[in-house]
């Protein structure tokens, strides 16, 4: 998360660098041009003898230079400067006193520009060697490859971090260590012909130790461990990418057996054609380089390509595909088992008054990530340091907490209460719905830990087997889940619903639509397709038939009343189980999450009606 900054030493040297360079470059300006900016006129040394003559000059300097001068208040441009280069002339002083000019000797008196420039100048070419020297020898156990900008740790003891400091994600944790294990062992798994996996996928939502993760891995590992972060990969040069790539994984086949992190991959990864405004052409070979090089070498070469991500939706699908990242790990926001043993965790670096209750607290911050709970016992320690406290005592951890609240409830990723009670509700109503109605997929888990900008909470329904037809029943039966959330707030909240069911209703619509305009499914409409105007025709330039405006009514008529059907139907499910309701979502403000065992002992007892009459068309 972007709240507790991990700066990689390198980008730091980067930046000094740029800033050094900068010096360098406004310092030759000055030399350039500081001199001529108080508009001082260039004239010939001829001219600058008449104009003595001719009484105009005030003053002047001298150095074996140049001569700087003024010209008297009542000459034409009156107390102009002006200067010019000096020729040997042995008469230069008598005319000078000739005509009283006061004058005077300087020592290199080129004005402010190269006075102080030089020794900038020199100074940062100094620092700016010292740089790259510095960047280009090992350091601290992490080699640098000046090709890929890749680091190469080796393994425990150069790498501080291990699975030790991290929490709550025990599954991420599971899935890489046995990654380790199979690198260390190979022959274990491929034994009985198993296949070991070529990419792992981190994917979760910023700051829940994606990274963190991944550098306890390499301190775990054993095995030597590339790390690098996605966007040194997108260059300014076209090419440089994908030739760091062709590198990087040149370097880890010859270390083989071995592991390649690379962190935010989306900075690479973004589906191509994104924009359709500016192709990114350095994007874009990139990422083939690296679908051509994850294609390239076989499972038997012992290197395993972890990458990490909190935009996989962004990420283009060809990554995704069987042999590249086929493997995903979900590394989501900890539930209040997993953020007590991050506080818990974190609290060990400070001193902790007798006043926490950190059970209290891991059961006030639902939606929090990893990274926010460590914000939030440093915040305390920082508020105790400053009351010069000895010790952290819980209400340093109160208000640090309603601060971090307050940003966290801005961008939606903190309910409220009511809020909170809302989302349960709703969620159990999709849940109840999805389970009563025929023809469902089982429940694998319902949350209302918000996750993303846009869900609040969710209800996960997995399809037991791969399906290609879908029966009317079964259409109807979605759509009656995916209005189960809206129903329950109206039925819990005697018709006070909320804004949390926007997304639900616009696939309401879009699924009732398809089956009424493409999939014959209402009475009033028939076995026909009415394909409307206005979708995709961007798409494709087809002609198409036109609907009549009568038969655009009668199809916004049907899509209305097939969605009011499905509504009748969740609400006279939900009515049915009102009990059970209201037991479930109390159950779920609890635990947050109901999954296993405990959703299943739920689920059991649910009633499920009779069908409407119509139904039976089909
Ligand atoms: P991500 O890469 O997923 O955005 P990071 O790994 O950069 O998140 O996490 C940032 C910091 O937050 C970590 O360095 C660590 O201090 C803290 N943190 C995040 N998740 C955890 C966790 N599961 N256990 C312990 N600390 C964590
Ligand atoms: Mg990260
Ligand atoms: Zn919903």
């Amino acid at each position: 998360m972007d709240k507790v900054p991990t700066p990689a030493p390198e980008n730091d040297l980067v930046f000094l660098g740029w800033g050094i360079l900068g010096v360098i470059i406004l310092s030759i300006g000055f030399m350039f041009f500081a001199p001529s900016v108080p508009s001082i006129q260039n004239i010939p040394y001829s001219q600058f003898l008449q104009e003595i003559n001719s009484g105009k000059v005030e003053e002047v300097t001298l150095s074996n230079q140049q001569i700087v001068g003024t010209y008297r208040q009542n000459a034409v441009p009156p107390n102009q400067r002006f200067k010019t280069i000096p020729v040997p002339d042995p008469n230069l002083l008598p005319i000078l006193q000739r005509n009283g000019v006061t004058f005077d000797g300087s020592v290199e008196s080129t004005g402010f520009g190269s006075g102080i420039a030089w020794p900038i100048v020199i100074l940062s070419i100094l620092g700016l060697g010292w740089l790259f020297s510095r960047k280009s020898s090992p350091e601290k156990g992490f080699m640098s490859f000046s090709k890929s900008g890749a680091r190469l740790s080796m393994g425990p003891g150069e790498n501080k971090t291990t699975f030790a400091d991290v929490a709550g994600v025990d599954e991420a944790k599971q899935e890489l260590l046995e990654v380790v294990e199979f690198l260390r062992n190979p022959k274990k798994f491929t034994r009985l012909g198993g296949k070991v996996p070529k990419g792992i996928l981190l994917i979760g939502p910023p700051g829940t130790g994606k990274t963190l993760i991944a550098r306890a891995l390499a301190g775990e590992a054993g095995v030597p461990f590339f790390s690098i972060g996605g966007s040194a990969f997108v260059e300014m040069f076209v090419g440089v990418g994908s030739a760091r790539v062709r590198d990087l994984f040149e370097q880890a086949k010859a270390q083989a057996p071995c592991i390649i992190f690379i962190d935010e991959l989306d900075a690479i990864g973004k589906s191509r054609g994104n924009n359709p405004m500016m192709s990114n052409d350095e994007r874009e070979q990139t990422l083939n380089q690296l679908l051509s090089e994850m294609d390239g070498f076989n499972p038997s070469e012992n290197v395993i390509v972890i990458a990490a991500t909190n935009r996989p939706d962004s990420l283009d699908q060809a990554l995704l595909r069987p042999g590249r990242f086929d493997r995903q790990v979900l590394v989501d926001r900890p539930d209040r088992q997993g953020r007590l043993a991050v506080l818990r965790l974190h609290a060990q670096k400070v001193s902790l008054g007798e006043t926490v209750d950190f059970e209290l607290l891991a059961a006030e911050t639902m939606g929090f990530a990893g990274a926010d709970l460590a914000n939030l016992v440093n915040e305390a320690a920082l508020l105790a340091a400053r009351r010069d406290a000895p010790a952290v005592e819980m209400k340093d951890l109160n208000e640090a907490l309603e601060r971090l609240i307050a940003g966290l409830q801005k961008i939606g990723r903190v309910l409220n209460q009511q809020e909170r009670v809302t989302v349960a509700y709703h969620e159990v109503g999709h849940a109840i719905v999805g389970s009563s109605v025929l023809g469902s997929n089982p429940l694998r888990k319902i949350s209302i830990i918000p996750r993303g900008h846009q869900a609040l909470g969710y209800t996960l329904q997995l399809p037991q087997e791969d399906r290609h037809l879908l029966t009317r029943t079964e259409l109807f039966g979605q759509l009656a889940t995916l209005l189960g959330g809206r129903a329950a707030e109206d039925l819990m909240f005697n018709g006070e619903v909320s804004t949390g069911a926007a997304n639900d209703l616009a696939k309401v619509t879009e699924l009732a639509e398809q089956m009424v305009t493409q999939l014959g499914m209402s009475h009033d409409l028939g076995n026909v397709c009415y394909l409307r105007e206005g979708r995709n025709f961007l798409e494709d330039g087809t002609e198409r038939r036109k609907t009549s405006e009568a038969t655009a009514q009668m199809i916004d008529r049907a899509i209305r009343d097939l969605v009011d059907e499905a509504y009748d139907q969740a609400m006279a499910n939900l009515r049915q189980n009102h009990t059970l309701l209201e037991e479930m979502a109390q159950s779920l403000l609890t635990h947050e999450c109901l999954e296993g065992p405990n959703l299943e002992q739920f689920l059991k007892q649910i009633k499920r009606p009779s069908l409407p009459a119509n139904l039976a068309y089909s």
